[in-house]
């Protein structure tokens, strides 16, 4: 099991790496942005630990980096702790789980154990509910088995909604998963990209499975 460790704090990183080694894993480290995205979309890697203050690209813009090419790779974001109420929306970018700085080393751990063990690491690539189904790898989605070509942004949207299925997503929950913590909060994209799913989603038999539930936000109902 190999893990990327992405910090620009030399003694934090340091820590990690030798503790994670006396675990038994394969650890590598990067210190600023650019160069823990390349060793995380370049290398096998199992799981990514990844601080969000960096030099280079800052951590959110290499979680979604991570997203678009290895949506299934773990990733454990470390937070500075008076960050964490700003941030926890923007985790919903992608990351598995977060740690808040300062943190007990046997708290990141049993983290890394969690996510390590769970099918998602490399093996959940697909997504399947409503009739539809996503392949996270190929990004290819069939609905009742019937291809839909769907733009990036369109994807994504559609991911977010069926890795929630029958949850109600606010507004604020979506544009932040989707389009970035940081996006316009004016802003109508997730009307209107909702509007091109279920366009692309309805069939002759039955209306696209994502209800608007007034004032609160969308669901992903099953078909
Ligand atoms: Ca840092």
């Amino acid at each position: 099991m190999k893990i990327l460790v992405v910090e620009d704090e030399t003694a934090i990183a340091d820590f990690v790496q030798r503790g994670l080694e006396a675990e038994g894993y394969t650890v590598a480290c990067a210190y600023d942005g650019d160069e823990g995205e390349r060793q995380a979309l370049g290398d096998s890697v199992d799981l990514v630990v990844l601080d969000l203050m960096l030099p280079g690209k800052d951590g959110l813009t290499v979680l979604r980096s991570i997203r678009d090419e290895k949506p299934a790779l773990p990733v454990i974001v470390l937070t500075a702790r008076d960050a964490v109420e700003d941030k926890v929306s923007g985790l919903d970018t992608g990351a598995t789980d977060y740690v808040t700085k300062p943190f007990a080393f046997d708290e990141l751990t049993a983290r890394i154990r969690a996510h390590l063990r769970r099918p998602s690491n490399g093996e959940t690539t697909s997504l399947e509910a409503a009739g539809i189904h996503m392949n996270l790898l190929t990004r290819e989605v069939t609905l009742e088995g019937t291809a839909v070509h769907l733009s990036t942004r369109e994807f994504d949207l559609l991911a977010y909604f069926m890795r929630h299925p029958g949850q109600v997503l606010s507004r604020e929950q979506i544009l932040s998963a989707v389009w970035g913590y940081d996006f316009d909060p004016g802003t109508n994209v997730v009307e209107v990209y909702v509007g091109y799913l279920r366009r692309k989603l309805a069939t002759d038999a039955n209306p696209a499975p994502i209800e608007t539930l007034r004032s609160v936000g969308y669901r992903l109902a099953a078909r």
